[in-house]
């Protein structure tokens, strides 16, 4: 018998005792654990003959004025009590789950704020239909759209469409985590774990690029560690910065995957007056001056698989324009490739050494450059029976979330949600406090997540009336999982969410 399996064992719903293991019944697994054990994904154990969370609820502390310092509610000169002055909010994370919810939520805490009463509906939801988009900011070439995404070898998404200056990848979901192989469920599901709790994860595209993605770092692509961001396409690039190349070179072509631009030709050369210079762009012609597909797309300038700029140009014409000394700035859309090139006497370009009249508006488009970042948004539908914690008729809760009578939130984060059917929220991770995300191997992610809004509308929407209790009740009593409580500081950006709700249903921002 493995040691795993001495830890717990797993059987159809029936005796809460098996010997002198008890039935965890927070997740369709329901662990029997041995006494001093955890169940299967250590977040709940047996402890003293009771099933315990082994993670404290988590209690955020807000500032109590907008722009104030954060007072942390474990932090400096505080005396161990759990009573403090500022805004607090008992978060999901460590709450524990009443599944199938049969069951009130672990936690529903009513707060009174400016004078209203408001109610929030705590618990840990386990998200069967989860997944993360991923949007890593870089040029470069990942691999082909729909390209297989794989972690630890398996199958866990995909590339998906590209936007502005960034590569998007759509990793996870429901035939992921459920429909392929036993190995691939646990791995895609421990590879969302990971960055949903901005571990570093490395991801490797079929056809493509290696890429280590952590939520708020740059991204490693290859080995290599991607400092910016382009400033814009090469025809951006060439409306931003036109005037500031008049007079100091005849030509500048800024090399870009997207669209390489020629400032000669473009609309804004054109309007600054440039003259014609006969160059030449091997690509497909857009409009004048903006040139698709000077390559294929890669690693090299401008997300291209370009190392010698030169290779993107023809003949020059010397019926337009084209003449000995010519000088002509070859740039990518980050500004860290660069080269200068004069026309000979048989009009072929020949490098020079980098003028210095140049090196200022290069590096401009550097400082334009924002730093490349790895985003990790939550994607997750909070369907299906986690609303019967919340409320008798679950359909109500969803509207009144469609509504916006409802604030949802994760670990205290605002969401996005989706508008249409169902409750299918986005969140990014890094507004969630630290270790929020779990997982059961069923699998699925389990993630924190509370329902705000005022009292009188949750009672209306047949909300557990009798479970309400206080904050300092929380505090003091805990809940059904006997789990410690711990404090912390909310991250500084999130708004306190029983505020923020009351904001937007008083139709102010919040
Ligand atoms: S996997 Fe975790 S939540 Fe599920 S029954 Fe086992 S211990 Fe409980």
């Amino acid at each position: 018998m493995s040691e795993l399996s001495e830890r717990f064992e797993t059987h159809a719903p029936g005796d809460k005792l098996a010997g002198d293991k008890l039935r965890c019944d927070a997740c369709p697994v329901m662990c029997y654990i041995a006494e001093g054990r955890t169940g299967a994904c250590d977040r709940y154990g047996n402890f003293g003959g009771r099933i315990v969370r082994c993670d404290p609820v988590r209690l955020l502390d807000y500032a109590v004025e907008s722009g104030a310092a954060v007072v942390p509610f474990g932090g400096d000169g505080w005396d161990g009590e759990l009573v403090n002055t500022t805004r607090r909010f008992v978060t999901a994370i460590g709450a524990g789950t009443t599944y199938p919810d049969y069951k009130p939520a672990p936690f529903i805490v009513s707060q009174e704020v400016e004078g209203v009463d408001l109610v929030t509906v705590v618990t840990e939801g386990i998200f069967s239909y989860c997944g993360v988009k991923v949007k890593i900011d870089t040029d470069r070439h990942l691999g082909a759209e729909t390209a297989i995404v794989r972690s630890q070898g398996e199958a866990v998404g995909h590339v998906t469409t590209g936007e502005y200056g960034s590569q998007m990848l759509s990793l996870g979901g429901v035939h992921h985590l459920t429909g392929g192989s036993k190995s691939e469920g646990r791995v895609t599901c421990d590879t969302l774990l990971e960055l949903c709790n901005k571990k570093a994860v490395e991801l490797e595209i079929e056809g493509g690029a290696k890429v280590v993605v952590q939520a708020g770092q740059p991204p490693v692509i290859d080995g290599t560690v991607e400092n910016r961001m382009r400033v814009g396409c090469g025809s951006a690039t060439i409306g931003m910065f036109a005037s500031q190349w008049r007079g100091l070179v005849d030509e500048v072509v800024v090399v870009d995957d997207h669209i390489t631009g020629v400032v000669s030709e473009h609309q804004a050369g054109k309007v600054l007056g440039w003259e014609e210079t006969g160059i030449r762009i091997i690509g497909r012609r857009s409009t004048p001056g903006r040139y698709f597909k000077v390559s294929e797309p890669g690693l090299g300038w401008g997300g291209t698989t370009i190392s010698d700029p030169l290779a993107i140009l023809g003949e020059w014409n010397p019926k337009k324009g084209a003449r000995p000394g010519l000088s002509l700035l070859m740039v990518s859309t980050t500004g860290e490739q660069f080269a200068y090139y004069e026309l000979d006497e048989a009009l072929a370009p020949v490098a020079k050494p980098f003028p210095e009249r140049l090196g200022k508006s290069v590096k401009l488009i550097e400082e334009n450059c924002e730093p490349a970042l790895c985003t990790v948004l939550f994607v997750g539908g909070a369907g299906g029976s986690l609303r019967a914690g919340v409320t008798e008729n679950p359909v109500n809760l969803t509207r009144s979330v469609q509504g916006l009578k409802t604030y949802v939130t994760v670990g205290g984060a605002p969401v996005y949600v989706w508008p249409g059917g169902g409750i299918t929220l986005m969140v990014d991770v890094l507004n969630v406090p630290d270790g929020a995300f779990g997982y059961v191997p069923t699998p699925a992610l389990v993630a924190p997540i509370e329902f705000t809004l005022r009292k009188d509308d949750y009672l209306a929407l047949g909300g557990f009336a009798a479970e309400i209790r206080s904050v300092d009740d929380v505090v003091a009593r805990g809940g059904e999982y006997f789990n410690e409580r711990s404090a912390g500081a909310a991250p500084a950006r999130n708004p306190w969410p029983p505020l923020a709700q009351l904001r937007r249903s008083q139709g102010a921002r919040p």
